[in-house]
């Protein structure tokens, strides 16, 4: 007798631990841990991870796996134990930790259907019912739902006569195609050719391929290729020439590509000197964490191509990140032109069919490279060599629900088991990082300048104030708007900057810049438009939006914010001339819109490309001269301690984007604030500068890298509910850590009502608090469990959105 243990697919505290399950005796040796099944739950039929197997169980009466839904495990050793990881530092339930590890085509979808209870005959149901059931025991729920009988179902249901059935359906498919391959030798086709009738001209012709080529072909080319009909291989089959096979074939959204294949590179000296470490610590199997700081353009990707081929060459594979934004086909053709069809890419602009096929290699061992981005990271390789997370410092690979995890330290804890090395690569790396590569956790790697010695662009920063006083309006100050108009006379291309995020959320005074800030946190108010009231989301300071700047008494004080759209009707405006690319959420919502967009922008179809974030990253054509910034303030005062660092590292990501090649290159950044010193250090492009600087405000605000955060969320339907368990929480929480800890609440969620339901937070700051997670714990635990009070308690351990 053999028991397996499962961890269901119902994510509740109380299933939130495994089931045994007798393993019936025709799947005794089929059913492995890792692999998925049907198992029953209660009336239904569910999905469940078999975690462990085993002889015997403390349970009696142990009810049977009905079947496995997987031929081979689709989670490995390590994963599984990586789940358990993953469930322990973000306390999320066990399943959503497997759930996350695979592609969503492999998450079951469950289908609802009604029979006829045991020893029911369909002569007991009222007549209505009797002409569904007469050709079918079994109907389904959808089709009940639209016959308007489900209240009739009911009933019986009630009286026993009818079951209803959950039952796993696979969402995913494997795609099929039917191919056509000879059944004879070549002789032989050539003999049957011969013997043909004249007259069956097409049949002859089909031979004759197949004489040419004698090798599968897929049916629809087939037809196609001989401009002959389905009908005529019918006939070839029936002779049995020729046989027709369905035959899986992978869904490759790069199919239709070709890419040139690149040869490593004579490495720089300091190239040279930074990959040694890297290949060192491949080499010597032994993990290690490098961060790999250097400008855009200094060498990094090559660094990490080649890094990769001693992986390869050694038999082992390697996971590359990128972010989601930064996974252009730039991108990708540098991997697949260097390792072609050894490399896997994953990213969200796939369909789901797509992404489990590429997965699928992966598991098959047939690529050596996956990149993608965030869960990537998650690839079933079983012998890595490298992982390598580019533009480390971005906050993407934070994912923002359960589990709640950061792809760097799922990177940290897979290259552990592999003792292989992760290569941290930015140009702007996150202060964490850098912190702890000043205090050699993390080894520092530094490529100082650019390829060629080619200078950065130069950076000149436009106080927006000035241009109000002298009496313009515009959004263009009137320096970026001649550099516009010249661009366009000299046919060289530039890009125009939006920084949406933090749309209309502050209240700035446009004469002298002054921001309004908490007095108790120094971090800017949150504008509410509907209570006219200014906010602070950290303590719960509330205040109203002044008519008078407090500063210098200007009334020109406001909530700030420009769209894309707006700056799109004034260049038609003021440039009736320029020919624009807008890209935003709106103009890149379709499937491979982003692609063509940024393909009509090279291809010089546009003097100007617009856009927000999105266009901030991996843009490297040799045309664009000019980069504007509109309005670099917009991030900088958002309730966010990483406000300052987001904007100082993506001022600097879009100045990189212009004069990557011979031409030189110049940018404008627009800003109330040119005092700020990150918009200031972004301008001279000092990353070590800034670093300390920031770091500083860090240490005196108590926030990362010198304390660590945890954000409990409480929400209600009831304010007062909310208000009065955060309450509860934040004392509980209080009384058991040291005096050296912040504990900062409860105060309204900087969104304090999502979907009706009123949202109260405590955020606690700390150094050291050993028994802070098992405290944590024990909070989750009874909440979720007393799921009647209509309470959510989620908690975010190292939160990157504090909202
Ligand atoms: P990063 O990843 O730091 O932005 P890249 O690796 O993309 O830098 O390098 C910038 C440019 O320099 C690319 O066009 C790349 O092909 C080229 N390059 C990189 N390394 C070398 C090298 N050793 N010799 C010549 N060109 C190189
Ligand atoms: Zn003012
Ligand atoms: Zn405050």
């Amino acid at each position: 007798m053999k028991i397996a243990s499962v961890i269901v697919d119902v994510p509740t505290k109380q299933t939130d631990k495994t089931f045994d399950y007798l393993i019936p005796d025709q799947w005794i040796d089929t059913i492995q841990p890792g692999m998925r099944v049907v198992v029953p739950f209660g009336p239904r039929k569910i999905q469940g991870f078999v975690t462990g197997i085993k002889i015997h169980s403390e349970f009696q009466k142990l009810r049977e796996i009905v079947e496995p839904m997987d031929l081979e495990p689709v989670l490995n050793h390590e994963l599984l134990e990586l789940g358990n990881w993953l469930t322990e530092k973000t306390l999320c339930f066990k399943i959503f930790a497997f759930q996350v590890m695979l592609p969503a085509a492999l998450k079951a979808k469950y289908e609802k259907s009604v029979e006829l209870a045991n020893g029911v005959k369909t002569s007991d149901l009222p007549g209505q019912l009797q002409t569904f059931f007469k050709s079918n025991s079994k109907i389904n729920w959808e089709e009940a739902l639209k016959s308007g009988i489900v209240p009739l179902l009911q009933r019986e249901a009630s009286k026993g006569h009818l079951e209803v059935l959950y039952e796993v359906k696979e969402k995913m498919k494997k795609k099929q195609l039917k191919f056509v391959s000879p059944l004879l030798s070549i002789t032989e086709l050539q003999d049957e050719l011969d013997r043909l009738p004249a007259r069956a001209e097409k049949q002859k012709e089909v031979l004759n391929f197949f004489v040419q080529n004698y090798k599968p072909v897929e049916l629809r080319q087939l037809l196609v290729d001989l401009s002959i009909s389905s009908a005529t291989v019918k006939a070839l089959v029936e002779k049995n020439f020729l046989i027709e096979q369905d035959r899986e074939v992978y869904r490759d959204p790069y199919e239709n590509r070709t890419f040139e294949r690149t040869s490593p590179l004579p490495l720089t000296d300091s190239q040279q000197k930074a990959i040694q470490p890297i290949l060192n610590s491949i080499e010597q199997k032994q993990h290690e964490v490098f961060l790999l700081y250097g400008v855009t353009g200094s060498g990094k990707t090559e660094v990490y191509l080649q890094s990769i081929r001693e992986v390869i060459e050694k038999g082992q594979e390697a996971i590359v990140l990128v972010p989601e934004i930064a996974l252009t086909p730039q991108m990708v053709n540098r991997f697949k032109g260097r390792f072609g069809d050894l490399v896997a890419v994953l990213h969200s602009g796939l369909s789901s069919g797509e992404k489990y096929d590429e997965w699928r290699k992966i598991q098959r061992k047939e690529v050596k490279v996956v990149v993608g981005a965030r869960s990537a990271i998650f690839a079933p390789f079983e012998n890595l060599g490298i992982i390598i997370i580019d533009e480390e410092h971005e906050t993407s690979y934070k994912q923002e629900e359960m589990p709640r995890y950061h792809a760097r330290d799922v990177a940290i804890e897979r290259a552990k088991t592999y003792n292989c090395p992760v290569v941290l690569g930015s140009a702007t790396p996150s202060l964490e990082s850098f912190a702890r590569a000043q205090k050699k956790v993390y080894q520092l790697l530094s490529l100082p300048s650019r390829m060629n010695n080619q200078s950065l662009p130069s950076v000149e920063i436009i106080d927006m104030r000035e241009e109000l006083r002298s009496g313009n309006r515009s959004m263009f100050s009137s320096k970026l708007f001649d550099m516009l108009k010249e661009r366009i006379e000299r046919k060289e291309q530039s890009v125009l900057f939006l920084n949406k995020r933090g749309h209309s959320s502050f209240v700035m005074c446009r004469d002298c810049g002054y921001v309004v800030n908490c007095p108790n946190c120094d971090i800017s108010l949150t504008f509410h438009s509907k209570a006219g009231q200014m906010k602070c989301h950290y303590c719960g300071y509330e205040s109203f939006v002044p008519k008078h700047c407090p500063e210098c008494s200007s009334e020109y004080i406001r909530y700030f914010g420009t769209g894309t759209q707006k700056v799109e009707e004034e260049l038609g405006k003021i440039l009736p001339e320029a020919r624009v690319i807008r890209m935003d959420v709106d103009t890149t919502g379709r499937k491979g819109a982003h692609e063509r967009l940024l393909k009509d922008f090279q291809d010089g179809k546009a003097d100007i490309l617009l856009g927000t974030q999105m266009i901030a990253k991996g843009l490297d054509f040799p045309n664009i001269t000019l980069v504007g910034v509109l309005s670099a303030d917009t991030m900088l005062h958002l309730p966010d301690f990483r406000s300052s660092e987001k904007t100082f590292q993506l001022l600097t990501q879009v100045s990189g984007r212009a004069g990557r090649h011979e031409l030189p290159g110049e940018v404008i950044i627009q800003t109330y604030t040119p005092e700020h010193y990150s918009v200031e250090l972004a301008g001279t492009q000092d990353y070590d500068l800034f670093y300390s600087k920031e770091m500083m405000v860090r240490k005196s605000h108590h926030y990362p890298p010198f304390y660590y955060l945890s954000l409990i969320t409480v929400s209600h339907e009831q304010l007062m509910a909310a208000v009065a368990t955060t309450e509860k929480i934040t004392a509980y929480i209080r009384s058991r850590v040291s005096d050296e800890t912040v504990v900062l609440g409860p105060a309204a969620s900087p969104i304090p009502r999502i979907n009706n339901r009123y949202r109260y937070q405590c955020l606690i700051k700390y150094k050291r608090e050993p028994d802070l997670p098992m405290t944590l714990k024990t909070i989750l635990d009874q909440y979720q469990k007393d799921t009647a009070s209509g309470l959510q308690v989620s908690i975010d351990i190292n939160p990157f959105i504090l909202m």
